[in-house]
Formats: structure tokens, C-alpha cells, sequence
């Protein structure tokens, strides 16, 4: 679907070729912990169908996809604790954000003060 690339880790993920730290998993939706964390709690939450970017996710995606994704980064907030202190969400998409893995995910940050937005 929009020129998905195959080879890209986290369909490496998804196809079991490669490990991850799982931190929950359902219908449509894997979580795991980012391997290079930028905060004490940094997860990552992404679809298991094939979309490289959100973009592609909100074109082509079922409301049920959708909502599911919505709903599990809440549910991994929660797991984690950070739901009171609070999280940031970030999703990056395309060149200009350099997301750098062509299969959606929403990073889940949190368990310190993050700072500013932007660097
Ligand atoms: P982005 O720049 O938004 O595409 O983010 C890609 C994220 O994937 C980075 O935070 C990486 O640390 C993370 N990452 C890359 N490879 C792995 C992996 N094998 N397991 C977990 N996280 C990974």
C-alpha cells in the first residue's frame, strides 16, 4: 500500500525476523520499547497492517484500525504509569519530520519533564 517497503524493521518485527521488548499486542496493533530511549519511559506503538507513514494510515486505514491505534497508545501510557505526570505523543512523517522507520508509529515519551516541543 503506498509504496510500502517490505524490508523496512519494524515489518522485520512484525514477520518475527527480528525481537523486540513487547509491551502489548492485539488485532491490529503491536507496542514495544524503542531501542534508543530518549526518556525513561519511550515506547513505540504501531499498526500491523502495512502503512509507511500517517498519512497513508488515515487515507487507507479502517475506523476500526484507527480507533484501535488511538486507543492503545492510551493503554500503553497507562501501563507505564505516565498518565498523571502526563506523555508526549510524537509521529513522524516524511522527510521534513525525519521519521527514519517507513512503517507508521506513534513514540510514546515520558517519566521526567520533557522540555520544549522543539530542540
Ligand atoms: P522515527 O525517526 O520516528 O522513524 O523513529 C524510529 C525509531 O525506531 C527510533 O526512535 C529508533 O530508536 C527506533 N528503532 C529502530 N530500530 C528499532 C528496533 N529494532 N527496536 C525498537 N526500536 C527501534
Amino acid at each position: 500500500m503506498d509504496n510500502y517497503d517490505e524490508k523496512n524493521i519494524f515489518n522485520k518485527i512484525l514477520n518475527k525476523e527480528i525481537k523486540c521488548k513487547e509491551i502489548e499486542s492485539d488485532e491490529y496493533t503491536l507496542s514495544f520499547e524503542d531501542i534508543n530511549k530518549q526518556a525513561p519511559v519511550h515506547a513505540l506503538i504501531i499498526p500491523k497492517n502495512k502503512y509507511k507513514d500517517f498519512s497513508s494510515f488515515s487515507k487507507n486505514a479502517s475506523d476500526k484500525e484507527i480507533a484501535n491505534f488511538c486507543r492503545s497508545i492510551f493503554s500503553v501510557a497507562k501501563k507505564k504509569g505516565i498518565l498523571n505526570n502526563g506523555y508526549r505523543i510524537i509521529i513522524n512523517c516524511g522527510p521534513d519530520s525525519n521519521q527514519e522507520v517507513p512503517h507508521l508509529h506513534a513514540h510514546v515519551l515520558g517519566g521526567k519533564n520533557l522540555g520544549p516541543m522543539l530542540c
